[in-house]
């Protein structure tokens, strides 16, 4: 699998391949170095005190490169975090998703987010093909797509830019822009009924 521009990585706020690839420069130092990652002091946000983690200042340094990159893709209009995706757009990443899924026969397990379950301490890295026995369930997936690393351990979370984690079901909802009642009816259902529902978001017979 290729580090490329995709809708997933779109839904995440990503704007060009060029960009992809800076972040996934920053992203791969702050995993792989020592010095990336401790905790910082707690800002106060709109939900409360949240953590923050310290990077070095090769990091610092490579994420202005992915600050520079999309400004320029910009033309420097403000930043913002996420873009929303049309209607249109939605259908294409669950597409994106479901090829993604059906051209992998096997690993496919809506029974965990990322499998086997008897595997101790899973990780698979943002952009690397998933490894023979590896499973992924459809929001495993659209956050593997995105850009996203999995981790099963301490608890499965998807880790993204500066490390920070999130559940992997709330990143995929909000990377496929789906209502609360569409996650559950597609991320905590089994399989077959799983991908009838991902094919239906793909517009697909
Ligand atoms: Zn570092």
């Amino acid at each position: 699998m290729d580090r490329i521009f995709t809708l997933a990585s779109r839904a995440n706020g990503a704007t060009s391949s060029a960009y992809v690839a800076a972040q996934v420069a920053a992203h791969d130092h702050e995993q792989s170095c020592g010095d990336c990652g401790k905790p910082g002091p707690s800002v106060l946000m709109d939900d409360g005190w949240q953590g923050t983690v310290q990077n070095c200042p090769e990091s610092d340094r490579l994420r202005r490169i992915q600050r520079a990159q999309y400004d320029s893709d910009h033309n420097g209009a403000p930043r913002v975090r996420t873009v929303s995706l049309t209607p249109d757009d939605q259908a294409l990443l669950a597409a994106e998703v479901y090829d993604w899924l059906n051209a992998r026969p096997g690993m496919h397990d809506q029974s965990t987010w990322v499998g086997p379950i008897s595997a101790d301490g899973i990780r698979l890295p943002a952009g690397k093909e998933p490894p023979a026995g590896i499973t992924l369930c459809i929001a495993g997936a659209v956050c593997h797509l995105a850009g996203y690393d999995l981790h099963t351990e301490p608890v499965p979370a998807a880790v993204g830019p500066y490390r920070m984690t999130a559940p992997i079901p709330r990143t995929a909802a909000r990377l496929l822009d789906l209502t609360e009642e569409q996650a559950q009816a597609l991320f905590f259902t089994p399989s077959p009924l799983a991908m009838a529902r991902l094919a239906e978001l793909a517009h697909r017979p």
